[in-house]
């Protein structure tokens, strides 16, 4: 791969400057390709781009001719699935078989959305006698999209293939840290016939590329991954043209475990909640809350568990990869540094494989408890490998300690009781509730967002397609 990492007119370019940016590959610790630093004016180009395809063609392509678009890309990202996943891997530092999991899921957004594409309408509504009224749902028309680097793969495949099914076409601004393989897909999409103007895609900073996507006056609607902080600028430029959003940000998910959950099926799923990717996942399963009469038992098997991990770099393919970056092992290690000055027990650490490179992030998964609500570790997102668990003494207090951060995006609920799965489910604030299973990413079909902190709108499922387009009403007089 080139520095030509900017795609906008159909073309695949270098930043209008020239300059670069290195990309790292985490599991080593140095830089294995370069990527094109776009900037704004690299953003003004990707934006028109995006204006005149939309409007002196694709408005006019009809959606089952889109879906066939999106059913093609679908086949040609399986065809190179190894390849993506590989890619993604080497990239994100995640191991091998998380990124093959990717690169399926990348393709399912494709299929379900080629199937989607033609199924988008609007209403008929009855009015006064000699009137009729259809209310028409419309693309935005050019729609921005800012993704994280944790899933490049799978979250560029959702904001792509569900804003061109609404009929958009769009500029994407991938995370600096991890975009490689995304770049492939779009190279992908091309190669696969979707006409070139549609999907356009500039490398670059957040502060630069990113600032001037989610600013810039001819972009409808923003569609942003990632972290509150960086959410709220987003919403505040988009706010200065009164454009829309849909924010997908953090979480401190719960898995709630009772007393009679069947621990066979909770533990092993319990472990993977907080360790896939490293645990930089915005739905990680961050926070272990227990039934206090089970506690040490529950928290006994998941430690043992813990234990056992082994942690090396992607390629590798053990259970546990490196942080994406220098920054963010330093960041984890901080949340563990503090832990340790206020005393908060380590109930298991992994360990390290023995030929770990010495250049990589690796930090190794910790269970932590029983936790204070109060303390940090209880609270925020530390977006690494570390869980943390409370005990709680029933129904309602399980329910009041779940909702008790400021986040809502997902949690998990283990118990064999019917009414108690019900209660539980209604009682939580968050966005997905997954009842004796858990595992937000490979559900393409289902509605996924927050509440409260961890953002609003709603990717996947039928849902996205609400959030990527509007309605005009038009209103008819017959007499
Ligand atoms: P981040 O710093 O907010 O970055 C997300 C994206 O925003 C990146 O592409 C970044 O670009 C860009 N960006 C940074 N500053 C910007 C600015 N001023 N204007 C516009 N764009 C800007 O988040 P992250 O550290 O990459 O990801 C971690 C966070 O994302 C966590 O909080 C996690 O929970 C959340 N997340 C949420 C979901 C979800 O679906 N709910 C999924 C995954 C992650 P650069 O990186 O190139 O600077
Ligand atoms: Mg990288």
């Amino acid at each position: 791969m080139n520095d030509h990492t900017i795609l906008a007119e159909g073309r695949w370019q270098a930043a209008k400057n020239g300059e670069t940016l290195a990309m790292i590959d985490p599991s080593e610790g140095h830089a294995f390709a370069r990527i094109a630093r776009g900037r704004a004016e690299d953003i003004d180009r990707a934006v028109a781009s995006a204006r005149r395809a939309y409007e002196t063609h694709w408005r006019k392509v009809p959606g089952v001719e889109r879906g066939r678009h999106l059913a093609k890309i679908a086949e040609a990202i399986r065809t190179h699935a190894e390849e993506l996943a590989t890619l993604e891997a080497r990239d994100t530092g995640k191991p091998l078989k998380q990124a093959r999991v990717d690169a399926t899921v990348a393709a399912r957004y494709f299929e379900f959305y080629a199937g989607a594409a033609d199924k988008i309408h609007g209403d008929a509504i009855p009015f006064l006698s000699e009137y009729q009224v259809i209310a028409i749902r419309e693309p935005y028309g050019v729609t921005g999209h800012i993704i994280p680097w944790n899933y490049p793969l799978q979250m560029g495949a959702r904001t792509i293939a569900a804003a061109l099914a609404a009929g958009n076409a769009l500029v994407l601004k991938p995370a600096e840290e991890a975009c490689l393989a995304v770049i492939r897909l779009a190279e992908l999409a091309l190669a696969a016939g979707l006409p070139a103007d549609v999907l356009n895609l500039v490398t670059g900073l957040g502060e630069e590329a990113g600032a001037a996507l989610a600013g810039h006056a001819d972009i409808d609607h923003v569609s942003f991954t990632g972290s509150p902080e960086v959410g709220t600028l987003v919403q505040q430029a988009a706010a200065r043209r009164n454009a829309g959003c849909t924010m997908e940000l953090g979480g401190k998910s719960p898995q709630i475990v009772f007393a009679d959950a069947n621990l066979e099926a909770a533990v092993p799923t319990i472990v993977n909640a907080i360790i896939q990717n490293a645990g930089q996942t915005c739905s990680a399963g961050s926070r272990l809350l227990v039934e206090r009469r089970v506690y040490d038992g529950v928290v006994g098997q998941v430690a043992e568990r813990f234990a056992k991990l082994r942690v090396g770099p992607a390629l590798a393919d053990l259970d546990c990869g490196p942080m994406i970056s220098a920054g963010q092992k330093k960041r984890v290690e901080g949340f563990l540094a503090t832990a340790a000055e206020e005393g908060i027990p380590v109930l298991a650490r992994a360990q390290f494989a023995n030929d770990l490179p010495a250049g990589g992030y690796y930090v190794a998964p910790a269970l932590y408890g029983p936790v204070p609500q109060s303390n940090r570790l209880a609270c925020d997102e530390v977006f690494g490998p570390v869980l943390s668990a409370i005990p709680f003494a029933d129904e309602d207090d399980a329910i009041r300690l779940a909702n008790a951060t400021a986040y809502g995006l997902t949690a998990g609920v283990w118990t064999e009781n019917g009414g108690r799965q019900l209660r539980v489910a209604k009682g939580l604030k968050c966005g997905q509730v997954f009842v004796n299973n858990y595992g937000a990413g490979g559900g393409v079909e289902l509605p996924f967002g927050g509440m409260k902190r961890s953002g609003y709108g709603r990717e996947k499922g039928m849902e996205a397609l609400h959030h990527l387009t509007t309605v005009k009403t038009v209103v008819l007089k017959h007499g």
